[in-house]
């Protein structure tokens, strides 16, 4: 009997869960990120301001579903003891199209007096004070997990994060293996080690692929920051409810390019189906990782691997001739076997 680890029926829906407008430093309005986005074939779209998070279901239609979110910063402090200082940015992603108040919001801190205005939030609470250090980041990830948001651990290279910090996060639902903008601008932003990291201290979380677009060059530049990295979500439908609950069931892989069709378990084998690719990873938690090749040089369409329980989790990751990767999520052998 075949077990699916991505859902047999549904649609593929194509999804950037990161980008920013006006609203905040990006160059594009909401209106032209949506235009921009459904004119390269993507179904979904989350505009997730610097922290500022504003609804924008009126440019939901048929076809296209605008999601509503935000992305929050705790910033160290440069000292003589800490000359990089680092940053981590979190994105928050409503689970429920009617969630419009803010959380963690401060009411004077953090956002530009300006626009403060746009946001709204709960008066009845409290001002939720920053620092960065992870009892603090992970409260926020908390309170914002407890009110209904998905949670991604951005761009952990820009951010200048090592596994001493990171490594004491706790609760996100996914982390970015792939930042486009920061790919373009120069830090090499392709983050399988660190999702390994997560993995291995068995933190469940999912991998997503976002363009973190801020669109300041034109489309023909080679800094242009979008349709670079992106995830492909398997749901019933396109609406609000059905993709949210595909993200927080993990129905969904990354991809800088490569399709991932098919994924399942038959027979205690793990079987891949995938767009051509010169290599075809399965990587586990044990010393037992494997590749796959298309026959007589040819690329490989699909590949079948044993699986072992001892092996610790498996997940997929797809190489095309242009070096682009798609990865799967993790997992572990309480779901494969
Ligand atoms: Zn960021
Ligand atoms: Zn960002």
């Amino acid at each position: 009997m075949k077990k699916y680890l991505l859902p047999e029926t549904g649609n593929f829906y194509k999804a950037n869960l990161h980008a920013h407008s006006t609203i905040s430093d990006g160059r594009l309005t909401p209106e032209e990120l949506k235009a921009a986005y459904k004119a390269h074939g993507y179904s979904v779209l989350c505009v997730t301001d610097h922290e500022l998070m504003v609804p924008h279901h009126e440019l939901t239609d048929p076809d296209f579903l605008m999601m509503t979110g935000f992305e929050m910063s705790f910033n160290e402090e440069k000292s003589p003891e800490r000359p990089y200082p680092a940053t981590c940015h979190l994105c928050m992603v409503a689970l429920d199209p009617d969630e419009t108040l803010q959380p963690c919001w401060h009411r004077e801190k953090y956002v530009d007096p300006e626009k403060r205005k746009l946001i709204r939030y709960d008066k009845n609470e409290p001002d939720f004070e920053r620092e960065y250090s992870p009892e603090c980041i992970n409260e926020a990830i908390r309170i914002c997990r407890e009110k209904g948001f998905f949670v991604t651990y951005n761009h952990p290279v820009w951010s200048l994060e090592r596994y001493p910090q990171y490594s004491k996060y706790e609760g996100m639902h996914a982390m970015e293996i792939c930042n486009y903008s920061s790919v373009v601008s120069g830090w090499d932003e392709y983050n399988p080690t660190v999702y390994d990291d997560f993995l291995c201290q068995d933190k469940r979380l999912f991998p997503q692929g976002t363009d973190d677009n801020h669109n300041r060059q034109a489309p023909d530049h080679p800094r242009w920051d979008s349709f670079g990295a992106f995830i492909w979500i398997k749901a019933p439908a396109l609406d609000y409810a059905s993709i949210a609950s595909a993200l927080v069931k993990g129905d969904f892989y990354a991809s800088q390019g490569p399709e991932i069709y098919g994924l399942w378990v038959e027979d205690g084998r793990l079987h891949v189906q995938c767009s051509p690719a010169v290599r075809i990873y399965c990587i586990t938690r044990a010393c037992a990782c494997k590749a796959g090749y298309g026959e007589n040089g040819a690329p490989a369409t699909g590949a079948v691997f044993d699986l072992n329980p001892d092996d610790g989790y498996v997940r997929i990751s797809v190489r095309d001739a242009a070096g682009n990767r798609a990865d799967t999520r993790a997992f572990f052998p309480d779901e494969l076997f």
